[in-house]
């Protein structure tokens, strides 16, 4: 055999071998799983496979509640997973004008708030008219809700990654089984797939310029920790907004005509009093303003001309002292 030949031959061989590899693969995969090696093991794994099908239902029931439905929506401002998305993430297609697990919502927006949801989403996502759910009671429970479901899947994620290791590392699979005939051990172990991406919804707040050459975005997941967040945010508004209510209520014309009359008619800040202007509009202010927490009691409150109370009130909403 000269040179030449003996490296002809050489090539010939090496060019064989991944044909030799590939080619038998389907042989030693097919004998592989009727192995006793691979039944006895798939035995012993069994209860694991049976735990790790519960959880994945599971997940699926969880999901298709379907928790995350808030505000009303329009085709326009909202897109919608297409049908085929749906049945990766095995969910229902959600009813028209709800929004649901998944869901992609587009704002548009000026600059500015795009900067400022970046730095402050709670601020932008408590705003009806940008996240399309209201801070009050039902908005309350919707989030709760969602943050509890959402909890869940993390949790179930979480479990279903794990077993599925401890599945796969008692089971010892070669690793060109790994490699080529995953769905088929998959298959044979009994494990229902599951998908295993967490649908939380999305708010894009977009920015376009006039003639749409720069664009703007800030995209905000509501992950159970910005959820969390949301909540929080939400019940104090909802304790704030009870408080400032009763306090309101407590108000009476009794108690009103008794602080005009303890304040002699006068006005509290510039001294205008109706003994010399009977015409005068007289009002009862709260000296700390009831949405700082101030209180209906006579030591919070003192009569004033309907100018300077305005002018007062004024100061108050710009945060002007
Ligand atoms: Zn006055």
């Amino acid at each position: 055999m000269s040179l030449p030949e003996a490296s002809i031959t050489i090539i010939v061989v090496l060019a064989l071998l991944p044909i030799i590899y590939y080619g038998t693969l389907p042989i030693r995969a097919y004998s592989y799983f009727r192995g006793k090696t691979f039944l006895d093991r798939r035995s012993k794994v069994a209860k694991l496979v049976s735990e790790y099908n519960d959880t994945a239902k599971y997940v699926v029931s969880v999901r298709r509640r379907q928790t995350f439905e808030i505000g009303e929506t329009t085709k326009d401002t909202y897109s919608y997973p297409t049908r085929d998305e749906c049945q990766v993430f095995r969910v229902d297609p959600p009813r028209d004008g709800a929004l649901g697990y998944g869901m992609k919502q587009m704002v548009n927006c000026s600059r500015s708030i795009v900067d400022g949801v970046a730095h402050d989403p709670v601020k932008y996502l408590t705003k009806y008219k940008y996240s399309g759910f209201r801070a009050d009671r039902m908005g309350l429970f919707t989030l709760s809700r969602l943050r509890d479901d959402l909890g869940v899947l993390e949790y179930a994620t979480h479990i279903l990654a794990r077993d599925e290791e401890k599945i796969l590392t008692s089971m010892g699979v070669p690793r060109y089984i790994m490699k080529h005939f995953t769905p088929t051990l998959v298959g044979k172990l009994g494990i229902v797939p599951q998908y295993c991406d967490l649908p939380y919804p999305v708010f894009v707040f977009e920015y376009r310029s006039p003639a749409g050459r720069s664009v703007d975005r800030a995209t905000v997941t509501l992950n159970t920790a910005l959820l969390d967040s949301l909540i929080s945010e939400v019940s104090r508004r909802i304790q704030t907004g009870r408080s400032a209510a009763e306090e309101r209520s407590r108000m009476t014309q009794k108690l009103r005509d008794q602080i005009k009359r303890r304040d002699d008619y006068t006005c509290q800040i510039c001294g205008v009093s109706q003994h010399t202007s009977p015409n005068l509009l007289l009002e009862v202010d709260h000296i700390i303003p009831v949405s700082r927490g101030g209180h209906s009691v006579p030591e919070n409150l003192q009569t004033l001309c309907w100018r300077c109370n305005r002018r007062k009130s004024n100061k108050v909403l710009t945060g002007v002292r």
